[in-house]
Parts: structure tokens; sequence; C-alpha cells
């Protein structure tokens, strides 16, 4: 699909890449260790098909944690809410997205919300199908249709980095595990969630998925439900309470819009009824969000008046 570069977006992208200087790569997953630091793109694809562009939309990152919105959608689809959230509940917790510490204070042991490390596990557990292969296939099948590319797969070389190094991770699956919120072998577990997080897309991939949960789950090109109404509307809420680490309540006061992000630098907006947008922008700030990302979303809601609140 073509994507027609904007002039207002690359003034907005070029304001809001002064503050790249005061970010960093992730690099506790080796792989990601190695992004261009001043990379820094923007798509915005709205429902009739345009869509409108800044900087090089053609680079692929990985997911990371925006995968986690898309395996919620699936697992909610596949098992229905009741029997999810009886395994994962539904609060913000104030900590960062790798925290072990709340695990330990609820009884049951059950993760705060899917959007920490702690229940996108739970989540990535619940996905169904008879072996890694086929939870992954499905997970992936659903992806490719919601971006409406075929060809969206996913880094062996970054899964295989966070497999090798995910320690954390691994502490609380067997946590989980003790505690009886999941049930099956850790290292299996794992190796799902590491692929998961390494699926990898585009600018405007992204966007066309923050573009589907912005109109309720429908793609409005062939007007089929991907994603029932009251689920998308589910995710759309986790990503407002809890889509931006540790900083999502001041994201909502500053920009106002469902949002998720990832430590690759990844971030997928979803502008109720109007688009979705898919930012790339690896240097990122402390609380793990793209630093330029928030600034180039603060410009736009403010001169956009896209807050939703
Ligand atoms: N794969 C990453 C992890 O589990 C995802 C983290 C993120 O993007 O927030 O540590």
């Amino acid at each position: 699909m073509q994507c027609r570069s904007s002039n207002d977006l690359i003034q907005f992208v070029t304001e809001a890449k002064s503050v790249i200087k005061n970010g960093k790569v992730a690099d506790y997953i080796p792989a990601l260790g190695r992004a261009k630091r001043d990379d820094f793109s923007i798509a915005i694809h709205y429902p009739d098909g345009n869509c409108i562009s800044a900087g090089d939309i053609e680079k692929q990152f990985t997911l990371q944690s925006i995968s986690k919105v898309i395996s919620l959608a699936l697992v909610l689809i596949d098992r229905g809410p009741d029997f999810v959230f009886e395994r994962v509940g539904m609060e913000p917790t104030g900590d960062p997205f790798n925290s072990i510490a709340k695990l330990e204070t609820m009884a049951p042991a059950k993760p705060l919300n899917p959007m920490i490390n702690a229940g996108a596990l739970v989540v990535t557990h619940m996905l169904k199908g008879n072996s890694v292969e086929e939870r992954f296939s499905r997970l992936l099948t659903f992806i490719q249709e919601l971006s409406n590319d075929p060809s969206v797969s996913y880094s062996t070389e970054v899964a295989y980095s966070e497999f090798e190094t995910a320690d954390l991770n691994r502490a609380l699956c067997y946590f989980l595990k003790q505690h009886q919120i999941i049930n099956e072998d850790v290292e299996q577990l794992l190796k799902l969630y590491t692929k998961q997080c390494a699926i990898e897309m585009n600018c405007l991939d992204l966007a066309r998925i923050g573009m589907i949960f912005a109109m309720d789950g429908r793609d409005p090109l062939n007007g089929k439900q991907i994603i029932p109404i009251d689920i998308a509307r589910i995710c759309k809420t986790f990503m407002v309470t809890c889509g931006m680490y540790n900083s999502s309540g001041e994201f909502a006061i500053k920009v106002g819009i469902p949002a998720k992000s990832g430590v690759s630098g990844g971030i997928m907006g979803s502008v109720p009824g109007k688009f979705g947008i898919g930012i790339f922008g690896p240097a990122l700030d402390e609380k793990g969000n793209s630093i330029a990302g928030i600034r180039l979303l603060e410009l736009l809601s403010k001169n956009y008046n896209l807050s939703m609140f």
C-alpha cells in the first residue's frame, strides 16, 4: 500500500526528534541494542485506506510489548473474558513492566493486568493450540490479518537473543507455576513468548492494526469484524490504563488516546473512530517508552485535539 509523505507530519517529526539525544536504546535484550538511536518514523492509517507518513516507514522493528494487546485480543476470542480474568487482573500497577514485586503480595498470585510481563506470560500461556508452533502460527495469522500483510513474520535473531537472556521472565514463570496460575513447561512458554515479542513489522502495518482497534475491531475496507466489539473495547481500555508502562497516567493526561508501546521503540496508537498510528523510534525514556514517540504524540494530540477525555 502507498503511504503519502506529509509535510505537517515531517515538521512535527523534526521537532520531536530534538529529544532523541536524551534517550537510550534498550540493550537488556542484546539484539535490540543494535538498533540505531536516531531512527524515527510514523505512519497514520485512516479507515478509508488513506495513509500519511514521515520518516523511513519501511524500517522493520519487533513488536515486543505491543504484541501483548494482540495476544490478549486473541485469547479473549479463544476463551472469553470470564476465563481470562480469573487468571489475570484488570488493574494498573504503577510498577515497571518486568517487576516481580506485586506477585508475592497478591493471593492468589494472579498478575494485576495483561500488559505487565507477568500478566502477558499468563495470556500467552492461554493461547490455544496443540503445540508451541501451532499457537504461534495462530497468533501470527491473526496479526497478518489485522495488518493486512501476509508477509509479517518474526525475527529469529531477536527471539533467540531474548530467550537466551530472559531470566527475569523465567523467574516470573516459575513463580506463576508454583502458584498454579500456569501449568506448562516454562521453557516452552518462554519459547512462545519470545517469538511473539519478536514479531516484526513496519510503521504502516502497525498503524493499520491501530486503525482496526480504533474502528472497534472492524476492518472498514472489507467490512469484516476481526475482533468482536466488546473485546476491542477491553483491549483499548487496557491501552489507556496500562499501555504506556508506569507513565500511563501522565500519557492519558498529556495525549489522551489508547496506545501501547514496546521496548523496541514502537508505539501503536488508536484514535477512536478516526485513525491508527504506528511509530518507531528506538531511543527510550527511563520508563521504556520511545522518547521522541511520546513527544510526537503530545504534539499531534495538542495540535489536532485528539484527546478522548
Ligand atoms: N520481550 C520483552 C520482555 O519481556 C517485552 C518488554 C516490553 O516491550 O515492554 O522483556
